[in-house]
């Protein structure tokens, strides 16, 4: 299932090799470097999943899901996060909430499985979530 994906995270090297392997797998995949520059692309168009980092300078990944919930639900529900932090803040945000999380270091076929079930489960909850919009 092709989809649109917009990666998040401060880290050019990471974001840029998680970008080449969703646009290998068919996805139609952005990057950007922060939360900050997240919400102005997502104001430009429309994603299917976010992929975002937690811990980047101007608007972090705790920072971009809060903005979202409140603003724009539909997408809260369609994040995952990635990390390796062990920074108490961002254990504490991940313990609160029940978003999907990908552990760094990830493979590829981690990325892949999470990539799918948060397709999945958005397909089946966007009956909802599009109701809410508007
Ligand atoms: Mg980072």
């Amino acid at each position: 299932m092709a989809a649109r994906i917009l990666v998040v995270d401060d880290n050019p090297d990471i974001a840029g090799m998680l970008a080449d392997l969703l646009t290998l797998a068919g996805h139609d995949t952005q990057v950007a470097p922060n939360g900050a520059r997240a919400l102005e692309r997502l104001a430009e168009r429309d994603f299917d999943l976010i992929i975002s980092d937690l811990m980047m300078p101007e608007l972090d990944g705790a920072g971009l899901w809060r903005e979202l919930s409140r603003r724009h639900p539909g997408y809260a529900a369609r994040m995952i996060f990635m990390t390796g932090a062990q920074d108490p803040s961002a254990l504490a945000f991940l313990r609160g909430t029940d978003v999907r999380v990908l552990r760094k270091p990830f493979t590829m076929v981690d990325v892949g499985r999470e990539v799918r079930h948060a397709l999945e489960s958005s397909a089946s909850a966007s009956l909802s979530a599009d109701a809410g919009r508007g």
